[in-house]
C-alpha cells in the first residue's frame, strides 16, 4: 500500500513557541557571508528568509504533539492476524549535516486486539522524520512508538533511504541504499513470525 501523507501543519501559535525565525535568519546570513557571498545581492537577497522557513518547516516533528499523532483512530481486532503499510515514503533531515536522506517506510504488527487507521501510521512515520536524524534513531523511534501505542504482541519497522550526505559530498556514493530494521516482541523473538514478517516487508 502507498502512502501519501498530507502535512502536519503548523496551524496554531504554540506549536511555534521557541522557534527564533529572525535568528535562524540572521544565521543563513552569515554562512553565506562567511561563503565569501554577498547575501545582500540581488539573488541571494530572500535566501536567508526562504532557508530559514524551510528549517522550521521541516522540524515541525519537534513542535507536534505526540498524542495528537495517533488521537483516537484505534478499532478492536476480532483477530489478531499480522498487518502490513508499505512504502510509506518521508524524506528528513541527517542531524550530522543538515542534508536530506529519504526513502520509503514499512510497518508490520501483530496486533494486540487492537488495530491503527492505516493513515496514522504513516503520521507517525511524518512526525518522527521531521527533525534531524539519523536512519537507525528513525527506525527505532517508529519501532518504539508504535508497540507502545499499540500495545502490538510484535512489530517490525523497515526503512530504505538514500542519503544526500552520501551522495554528494566525502566519499560520493551515489547509488548507495541504506536499510535499518527493527524488531519488538513476537517479531523479534519468534523464528517463525519473524520469517513470515520479513517476506513480506
Ligand atoms: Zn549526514
Amino acid at each position: 500500500m502507498q502512502s501519501c501523507l498530507a502535512d502536519i501543519e503548523l496551524d496554531s501559535q504554540e506549536k511555534i513557541e521557541g522557534i527564533d525565525q529572525a535568528a535562524a535568519e540572521q544565521a543563513a546570513w552569515l554562512l553565506l557571508k562567511s561563503l565569501g557571498l554577498d547575501p545582500e545581492s540581488g539573488s541571494l537577497q530572500k535566501t536567508p528568509e526562504r532557508v530559514a522557513k524551510m528549517f522550521v518547516e521541516l522540524t515541525r516533528g519537534y513542535r507536534t504533539c505526540a498524542d495528537d499523532v495517533i488521537g483516537d483512530a484505534f478499532f478492536e481486532a476480532a483477530d489478531n492476524e499480522i498487518v502490513v503499510v508499505k512504502n510509506i515514503r518521508f524524506s528528513s533531515l541527517c542531524e550530522h549535516h543538515l542534508l536530506p536522506f529519504s526513502g520509503s517506510c514499512s510497518v508490520a504488527y501483530v496486533p494486540n486486539g487492537k488495530i491503527v487507521g492505516l493513515s496514522k501510521v504513516g503520521r507517525v512515520v511524518e512526525f518522527f522524520a521531521r527533525r534531524l536524524q539519523v536512519q537507525e534513531k528513525l527506525t527505532t523511534q517508529i519501532a518504539d512508538f508504535l508497540y507502545d501505542k499499540l500495545n502490538a504482541q510484535g512489530i517490525a519497522v523497515k526503512i530504505q533511504a538514500f542519503h544526500q550526505c552520501m551522495a554528494i559530498r566525502g566519499v560520493e556514493k551515489r547509488e548507495s541504499e541504506v536499510t535499518t530494521l527493527s524488531l519488538r516482541g513476537l517479531l523479534k523473538d519468534d523464528p517463525d513470525r519473524r520469517k513470515e514478517c520479513l517476506a513480506l516487508l
